[in-house]
């Protein structure tokens, strides 16, 4: 019997990931930097494989978007116009006895200090922008910010874009990169984290169409969602309150999942309206939509819908929604049932025995090194006895096992194992190619 045991679930995550190899605390041989991850080999890979994903979906299948990887330190200017100097702030609060701060919007009881039992009263504004110097003087004119979100990039480089693509609305631009905010209580593993990524897109549209792209983004965010195998049966859309909105947005949709520690935000979608573009003082001309002859079009600035994903909450997110138990007898076999194009690894290769040179090297030469050329994501898994060796990538997640025993000596057939019925298969070495590839189709 298949069950998720949701009871304990965030801590088999985490330690699952430390296990094997897919996500370590920041600094940890230092005891730990909060609200800092590292990423190792395998969390690596998933995090790449979805953000590949995600520019091919939105950036190369497409023809009205622009990429960019904009410098993650920018002037002052920027945050103060874009009204992040005055407004990147968390409500705080701040018990009166042992001085703990927590954010007033996730708390439950509002009066009293979990920790102490003190009284809790109102601090003054925290603005979650990490502040630096960039270069050796020692005036304001030096202050920086390491960037909260990677959107203001986009902005400031839309006159470079217009000038070099000439797009005609309705256009995007998407960027991938890291954002930093100096959250005042990090908490539950990568979901909120002061160091994550981000992959973002400004679509700009005429004023009069935003409802529209509004709801066609809807659309787009929530196949991705479903395309890399995330649980749409815990995905919510949440249309946020005025009151909770951030400064910029006319209208908010979170998309929200139902992790173990409650139904938080996955991932956003807003109507930024015109706000970005009117603060840095740029403008569009718009040669398609006016009764003007040519060249004398007029200036308009665009509006924009935002749809924003948070990659290490899609990482969290996944890891949830493939993480499966099942009974077999006194033990309990977990795995990771990611989609293949998705998953770490696409296939290990095994010998059966490893002292055996005859299929070491069949195994190495006919089989192992054909798939790596073609997939790049296959693993070499000599390790211990078979039976761990399919423990350890049921962990890891890897679609299929292939073991070269010695049936494969004399007909050239090898098992090809599935890691979610367990079931074997014997498969021509020949074709080996074309069932893989077939699967991850
Ligand atoms: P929250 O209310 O959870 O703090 P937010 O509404 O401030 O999030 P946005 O400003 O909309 O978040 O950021 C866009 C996306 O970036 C979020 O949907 C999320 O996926 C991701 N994100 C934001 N803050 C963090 C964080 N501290 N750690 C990890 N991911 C984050």
């Amino acid at each position: 019997m298949k069950e998720k045991k949701e009871d304990n679930l965030m801590e088999k995550i985490v330690s699952l990931c430390k296990r094997r190899g897919f996500i370590f605390s920041g600094s940890e041989i230092y005891g730990g930097l909060g609200g800092t991850y590292d990423y190792g080999h395998f969390g690596l890979a998933l995090k790449n494989n979805l953000k590949l994903y995600w520019w091919k979906k939105f950036v190369d299948n497409r023809r009205d978007m622009y990429g960019i990887d904009a410098a993650i330190l920018m002037r002052q200017e920027v945050w103060q116009n874009a009204g992040h100097v005055a407004n990147f702030v968390d409500p705080m609060v701040e018990c009166e006895k042992c001085k703990e701060k927590f954010r007033t919007d996730q708390l439950e009881n509002k009066n009293k200090c979990s920790v102490c039992g003190g009284n809790l009263i109102e601090a003054k504004k925290f603005n979650m922008m990490f502040e630096t110097r960039v270069g050796a003087s020692d005036d304001s004119s030096a202050i920086s910010y390491l960037r909260p979100e990677t959107a203001q990039g986009m902005f400031v480089n839309f006159k470079n874009t217009v000038d070099a693509f000439h797009p005609k609305l309705p256009f995007g631009m998407a960027q991938i990169g890291k954002a930093f905010r100096n959250e005042i209580t990090p908490r539950d593993f990568i979901f909120r984290v002061r160091e994550f990524e981000q992959m973002e897109i400004e679509y700009f549209v005429r004023a009069e169409t935003w409802e529209k792209y509004f709801e066609y983004w809807k659309d787009e965010m929530l196949s991705w969602m479903e395309e890399v195998g995330i649980d749409m049966s815990k995905v919510h859309e949440l249309e946020v309150e005025d009151v909770d909105r951030a400064h910029y947005s006319k209208r908010t949709v979170d998309f929200e999942f139902d992790y173990p520690f409650g139904r938080k935000e996955l991932f956003g979608l807003a109507y930024r309206t015109d706000f970005d573009l009117k603060n840095h003082k740029l403008n569009y001309i718009d040669e398609e939509n006016t009764d003007l002859p040519v060249g004398k079009a007029e200036k308009m600035i665009p509006h924009v819908i935002e749809p924003t994903f948070g990659v290490d909450r899609a990482v969290l997110a996944l890891l949830l929604s493939s993480y499966c138990e099942e009974e077999k007898g006194e033990e309990i076999r977990s795995y990771l049932k990611f989609k293949p194009n998705i998953a770490p690894v696409i296939c290990a290769v095994s010998p059966l025995l490893k002292n055996k040179i005859e299929l070491i090297e069949y195994a190495n030469i006919k089989v192992f090194a054909p798939l790596k050329a073609e997939f790049g994501r296959v693993m070499w898994d000599d390790n211990g006895n078979i039976g761990k060796r399919y423990r350890r990538q049921d962990e890891i997640g890897t679609p299929f096992c292939i073991v070269v025993d010695f049936e494969t000596l004399e007909n050239d057939t090898v098992t090809v194992r599935d890691r979610d019925t367990g079931e074997q298969e014997r498969v021509k070495v020949e074709d080996l190619k074309k069932y893989i590839q077939e699967k991850i189709s």
